[in-house]
């Protein structure tokens, strides 16, 4: 489910003048989906509409082995086509007859299915797999967290590639189905909601089912298995509200994090209040086991969260801010990966307005703070443009939500609150730019708003403030959330 981010074959072909229609030429789908940052990453040449990864894993020997089924359709007539996965592969079949397979590089698998597939043709993909994730370095490092308990696929960008063969690139969302089996007694968290109760499959084995029914990117799906207390709600509508958290958890950082996860039903709520209806099936955490995750990341419908936000006892900023991201990031997902302000400076600026809920700092003092305080090298990243290296760079945070304080101060509390619930509703389940996002606020406000952004986005240095919004001056007291929101991304997301 993606829009065409590059030019397709067909218009390559018209703009050289050949005659030739594109569909009689079969064509290899390529390696990449046209990512300016990460040009390898995703595929072109078909669309994914569903993937159903069925797994094995032993905890003892890290060993996962599975088989991951792809409905797909093809984009164009492809003699092959690309996967992004980085275990040993035993099979291959295109719509149910062998195809043969070699592996490019470090993550890519091309396939050359036994016939072609013809433009607009549904593909049926079945990949079967085995390996040990821990040890297949690719881009330099292993996604892949083995726990004392068991392991974890969490990570951004980078994560499918250890557990399931894709098109990973947030531009093609898809439907999932995940099952693990694994040692009786070991508890399996993935996204979404339980279809159905574990099932003994063998003597001592177990097989967890989880289901994301609405369309999630391929970084965004995760597994979590190890010893785990899960804890069960419902909202009112019936939705389920799925915890868990690791049982190796001291007990103060167990009692810290209950006390903030086990509010996610309280915040998601008040998240809807400000951007719109839920998007998702399901809600819910997961705290993982101390000294392995270093960070939190917004895993569709059930965040997980690194331990060490819970040490200085409750933390509710984090909780809202990876809630945020159902909506931006998650729902409304970036088109590529150099517009991932659109993700962290709004999931960001939902914790300042989280700040000025619980009366801990308005959204005011937090901007005036940070304009005094941040050091010069800040304000030398573009958050709209912050580069491969910095895509988690603390501009694209902070500046981030500067920018979007600088919006709500220009067009007021009205306009700026419509902008961003017409934003969420608007792109819902999709992708979406910048540029779209700019012509969305112009249109709403009819404002001219080009310089805002352009100050803010995408110059190299500190902006001066305009006189109406010039502060008084010396250094502003730090508001009283300052410190969390700073840990939500010095804790960063990727571990480059
Ligand atoms: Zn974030």
């Amino acid at each position: 489910m993606r829009r065409l981010l590059v030019a397709t074959l067909a218009t390559v072909l018209t703009l050289a003048g050949t005659a030739i229609p594109a569909a009689a030429v079969p064509a290899p789908g390529g390696p990449g989906l046209g990512d300016e940052y990460f040009p390898d990453y995703g595929n072109g040449g078909y669309d994914v509409s569903h993937y159903d990864v069925r797994l094995r894993y032993y905890p003892d020997t890290d060993q996962l082995t599975g088989t991951t089924t792809i409905l797909a359709t093809a984009e164009g007539e492809l003699s092959s086509f690309n996967l992004d996965f980085v275990l040993d592969v035993a099979s291959v079949k295109v719509n149910n007859r062998p195809a043969t397979f070699v592996r490019q590089g470090d993550h890519e698998l091309v396939v050359t299915p036994a016939r072609t597939v013809a433009d607009g043709q549904a593909m049926t993909v079945v990949v079967q797999y085995s390996g040990v994730p821990s040890n297949k370095v690719a881009a330099g490092f292993t996604a892949w967290i083995r726990t004392p308990d068991g392991a974890l696929a969490v990570g951004e960008p980078e994560e499918a590639w250890w557990w399931f063969p894709s098109n990973d690139h947030p531009s093609d969302k898809a439907t999932f189905d995940v099952s693990v089996a694994v040692p009786d007694g070991v508890e399996v968290i993935s996204n979404g909601v339980q279809p159905r109760n574990p099932v003994r499959e063998t003597l001592g084995w177990t097989r967890w089912y989880w289901r994301s029914a609405k369309p999630q990117a391929t970084y965004l799906a995760f597994i979590a298995i190890g010893q785990y207390d899960i804890t069960r709600d419902v909202m009112p509508d019936g939705e389920p509200v799925i915890n868990a958290y690791s049982e190796l958890l001291p007990d103060d950082i167990d009692a810290a994090a209950r006390s903030s996860v086990e509010r996610t039903a309280e915040i998601t709520e008040w998240l809807s209040g400000k951007f719109g209806p839920w998007p998702f099936t399901a809600r819910g955490g997961l705290v993982a086991p101390p000294d392995t995750l270093t960070f939190a990341l917004e895993n569709q419908t059930r965040p997980t969260y690194s331990s060490r936000f819970f040490r200085g006892g409750s933390n509710t900023s984090v909780v809202v801010h990876e809630n945020a991201h159902q909506y931006f990031g998650d729902s409304v997902s970036v088109a590529q990966w150099k517009e991932i302000w659109l993700n962290e400076g709004f999931a960001t600026y939902s914790q300042w307005l989280w700040s000025e809920e619980q009366g801990e700092g308005t959204a005011d003092e937090i901007f005036d703070f940070g304009y005094a305080t941040r050091p010069a090298e800040f304000w030398t990243v573009k958050p709209g443009d912050p580069g491969a290296e910095r895509v988690f760079d603390s501009a694209v945070y902070d500046r981030g939500a500067m920018t979007l304080h600088q919006l709500r101060r220009t067009v007021g509390d009205d306009d700026f609150f419509e902008i961003l619930r017409t934003w969420v509703a608007d792109h819902r389940y999709g992708d979406a730019t910048t540029a779209e996002f700019i012509a969305l606020a112009e249109k709403i406000s009819g404002a001219q708003l080009d310089e805002l952004f352009q100050t803010w986005l995408y110059t190299p240095s500190k902006p001066v403030l305009t006189s109406a919004f010039a502060r008084s001056a010396g250094v502003p007291t730090a508001p009283r959330s300052w410190a969390k929101i700073q840990r939500t991304h010095e804790l960063a997301h990727h571990r480059h």
